[in-house]
């Protein structure tokens, strides 16, 4: 996400109350009763997200090493990535650009990753984040600091780990629609922060969808980002409330109705992230995102400040929404 995120965070003190009527504008236990009055409704089995095992893919991916765009360590990841996968029944495919960024004196090439499940299903849900790791820790108060080898477990490595957990529970799942995993390049291949550009995988990905629209039709978009800290806590971001707020209401209301307590039904900061590009191209899809990881851009966003719990708690929170969707 983009560094000036980090000081409408400063500015945020406390929830915004907003007026439309479909917008967060009340605390979870309000939300809870509201959504009591449906108990008729079918609850689909969450999956068993082994949080653990999760761990393990978290420690796996940071062994690699730094996975900056372009770098040796991204295209390790990409063999550990596609022999997972496909291990577990799923295609891989490879979106391949290359993009010259302002401060780099040539291109840099470039892959988003794509995970299919159930391809032949026209009507589709994807799940999305990045899987680049930034070249600088530049939150580091000490500037010597910034290019020492930053591994970013939070930031640009759970929402791997996560779904190489799902990829273990998705035939156990009763989904009616086809699913993808979309794993963005490039969203935080930044040297000269205020110069570079952002969100260049997820740009390309919308940018081909819209130039040459597949067969298939995505319905709503996940994006996870910075979710997996310790004790993370989820309030709706403010583009995904702006863009997509009947799928927040979606979602935040699943939670509401499991208990899941880290999703909270307020309006939290508004962040430039890489779902904005899906949204532009009437994709709609919202972040799932904590704001107050303290270890963001820092060194110390290492696997040891990241939980199992936090993963295991949107896992829930997304299975059983996935699995409603007809
Ligand atoms: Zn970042």
């Amino acid at each position: 996400m983009l560094p000036h995120c980090r000081l409408l965070l400063l500015l945020w003190i406390a929830p915004v109350l907003l007026g439309c009527s479909n917008s967060p504008t009340v605390a979870q236990d309000s939300k809870k009763d509201q959504f009591a009055q449906d108990q008729v409704i079918e609850m689909p089995t969450p999956i068993a997200f082994d949080g653990e095992r999760a761990m393990s893919y978290l420690r796996k991916l940071c062994e690699i090493g730094p996975r900056i765009s372009g770098s040796e360590g991204m295209l390790k990841q990409h063999d550990l990535l596609k022999e997972h996968f496909e291990k577990h029944g799923a295609s891989v495919s490879w979106q391949r650009f290359e993009v010259r960024q302002h401060s780099q004196p040539r291109p840099t090439r470039m892959v988003n990753l794509i995970v299919t499940w159930f391809p032949q299903r026209p009507r589709r849900i994807l799940i999305c984040g990045h899987y680049d790791t930034r070249p600088l820790a530049d939150q580091e108060p000490d500037r010597r600091n910034w290019t020492k080898p930053f591994l970013s477990a939070n930031d640009g490595t759970s929402t791997v780990a996560w779904m190489m957990e799902w990829a273990h529970h998705i035939k156990t799942m009763d989904l009616k629609i086809g699913l993808d995993f979309v794993l963005f390049d490039g969203e935080e291949y930044i040297f000269e922060p205020g110069r570079d550009e952002y969100f260049l995988g997820s740009k390309h990905f919308a940018m081909e969808y819209r130039r040459r629209p597949p067969a298939h039709r995505y319905i709503a978009g996940v994006l996870l980002d910075l979710f997996a800290g310790k004790d993370a806590v989820f309030p709706v971001e403010g583009n995904s409330l702006f863009h997509a707020g009947r799928l927040a209401e979606d979602i935040w209301g699943w939670a509401a109705r499991l208990e899941v307590k880290a999703f909270k039904w307020v309006q939290g900061p508004t962040v430039d992230d890489d779902h904005l590009a899906l949204n532009s191209v009437g994709i709609p899809t919202v972040d799932i995102i904590d704001f107050n990881y303290p270890h963001w851009h820092r060194l110390s966003d290492l696997p040891e400040n990241c939980s199992a719990d936090s993963m295991a708690a949107v896992s829930r929170v997304l299975s059983v929404w996935v699995q409603r969707i007809k």
